[in-house]
């Protein structure tokens, strides 16, 4: 946290050691409220509205209103991307929102103020050799609630999940229920057989990654064959390829599940010509080409 100037909070720009949130906070008690991530390459905002609606669809969900338009949500992010030694450098902005300061009580209090936070930090790129070479995972059952579109700041099942995976010498855990894959403990995952993509439908047990969203849709574009279709456990053991979607990793090939390879255990070709659109879409969007 050391290198963050300022953080935004409630309308102040502060140093991150001056902000101060209440232990009546409903988020703090109760977990109750809802964040996103969103980063931004060469100083500009990666799909932006995509995120903007996520947050729209968060906010409804748990019954909340916007406290911002797009255009305020866009002044805040934009100001603590310059206010960043590296203002151009690629960060990634995270904001919170919570339903604010009240004496616990489960019921939702009358006329509260929303507590919101943001700040930005630097992007903290995948190394390049889990790039080349891919991740290990595991799957586990997925133990969480039912409304896992949410973005919700309530992580405590992801985080026991991807702690679980990490001492088992993984990256991520591939998440099961009922037999069926939903997605990663903090990343969506698509299945590839046969050249074609398959990813899990949107529903109430994924979050709708706007990564795994831009994957389709460049897949889409490019002609590469790409359903979204229930991906039961046993595609994992048969797939050619298996890789992890998200904002911070972008596009990462598992190269072995539960200590067996997946495919020839290698990074895959599908993966290779996908990271290489979707670097290409990147500086594309960079150069103001694409949004
Ligand atoms: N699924 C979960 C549970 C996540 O936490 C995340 C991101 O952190 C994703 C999927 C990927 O979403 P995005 O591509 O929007 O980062």
């Amino acid at each position: 946290m050391a290198n963050l100037s300022q953080v935004y909070l409630n309308g102040q720009y502060l140093p991150p050691d001056q902000a101060r949130v209440s232990v009546f906070d409903r988020g703090f008690i109760f977990g109750d409220g809802v964040y996103e991530v969103i980063p931004a390459f060469g100083g500009r905002l990666f799909r932006l509205p995509h995120h903007l609606s996520r947050l729209d669809a968060s906010l409804a969900a748990i019954r909340l209103r916007n406290p911002h338009t797009a255009q305020e949500w866009k002044t805040i992010f934009t100001r603590l991307l310059d206010g960043t030694e590296n203002g151009k450098s690629d960060q990634s902005i995270y904001l919170q929102i919570t339903r604010g300061v009240a004496p616990r009580d489960h019921a939702f209090p009358a006329n509260i103020a929303p507590t919101v936070f943001v700040y930005a930090q630097p992007l903290k790129y995948s190394p390049p050799e889990q790039l080349a070479q891919g991740v290990a995972a595991i799957t586990a059952a997925d133990i969480r609630w039912q409304r896992c579109d949410i973005k919700a700041i309530a992580l405590l099942a992801n985080a026991l999940l991807r702690q679980q995976a990490i001492e088992q010498g993984a990256v991520e855990a591939i998440l099961v229920r009922d037999g069926v894959v939903t997605e990663g403990a903090a990343s969506n995952i698509f299945v590839v057989k046969n050249g074609a993509l398959v990813t899990p439908p949107k529903g109430p047990f994924i979050l709708p990654g706007i990564t795994r969203d831009l994957v389709v849709e460049i897949a889409r574009a490019k002609g590469i064959a790409c359903d979204e279709l229930p991906v039961k456990i046993e595609m994992l053991s048969s797939a050619d390829e298996v890789w992890l979607t998200s904002s911070t990793k972008e596009i990462l090939p598992i190269t072995r599940i539960d200590g067996q390879p997946v495919g020839d255990g290698k990074s895959g070709p599908v993966h290779a010509r996908m990271f290489a659109l979707y670097k290409e879409y990147k500086q594309a969007f960079i150069q103001g080409k694409a949004d």
